[in-house]
């Protein structure tokens, strides 16, 4: 497992325990690279997708122009145009799934992960309404009856690539990403990047405090 501050590409910086992974959206071109390297990697179901980008004001031009940053329309109480953001499990700190899974099914592992014991998920999808990010998947949902405990089959998300990172490689979505706008490293790297790119975080002070705790103090 690789950890520390080795650099392994421009968007992978550090692996392994305590990295997180994160979306500069001022680098995302929508271009759907990170969908497809997943779904290849991990043989992801065609209706099923770990990660997923979501389009925000599509077609509508920022306050200065298309090319406006994201972050700093925002900050200026303006509309941000058009922003593309890669979406999938952020193994939050404060992880609201966790929380609401009534079997222990999902954890908070000690090395950050947030995973899913297949064998303890009874597919009741409380996690589908608790995720703010839309990350938890049922891929095997008896759609019918999908909204009765037990029918949702097993919840399936974004792994963060935990096999790879085990052998030192990083998240295939990132290492893939044309224009690095996937992030995996510590808080303060990923923050140091974004500050680097003249980036912003986009998201707000209350998922910013779900996804890294105290951590969320790095990007302040
Ligand atoms: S669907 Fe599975 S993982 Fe999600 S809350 Fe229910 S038991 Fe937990
Ligand atoms: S980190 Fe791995 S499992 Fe998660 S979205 Fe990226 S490629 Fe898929």
């Amino acid at each position: 497992m690789s950890t520390g501050n080795e650099v392994m590409h421009d968007g992978v910086m550090s692996t392994g325990e305590d990295a997180r992974i994160f979306p500069d959206v001022e680098a995302c071109i929508d271009c759907g690279g990170c969908v497809v390297s997943c779904k290849r990697t991990w043989d992801v179901p065609r209706d099923e997708q770990r990660i997923s980008i979501a389009t925000m004001l599509e077609g509508q031009e920022a306050a200065s122009g298309l090319n406006a940053s994201s972050g700093q329309a925002m900050e200026q109480g303006e509309s941000p145009g058009e922003t593309a953001v890669p979406m999938q499990c952020y193994h939050c700190s404060n992880a609201p799934c966790v929380s609401v899974c009534p079997t222990d099914s999902l954890i908070s592992k000690e090395n950050g992960f947030v995973r899913v014991r297949d064998d303890l998920c009874i597919g009741c999808q409380y996690c589908l309404s608790a995720c703010p990010f839309g990350a938890p998947q049922f891929p095997d949902e008896d759609s019918g009856v999908a909204d009765l405990v037990g029918s949702g089959g097993n919840m399936d998300k974004c792994t963060m690539c935990e096999e790879r990172q085990d052998v030192g490689k990083g998240p295939a979505c990132a290492e893939e990403c044309a224009t690095d706008a996937i992030l995996v490293g510590t808080p303060a790297q990923i923050s140091d990047e974004l500050d680097n790119r003249d980036s912003g975080t986009f998201f707000n002070d209350v998922a910013m405090d779900i996804i890294f705790g105290e951590d969320a103090s790095e990007f302040q």
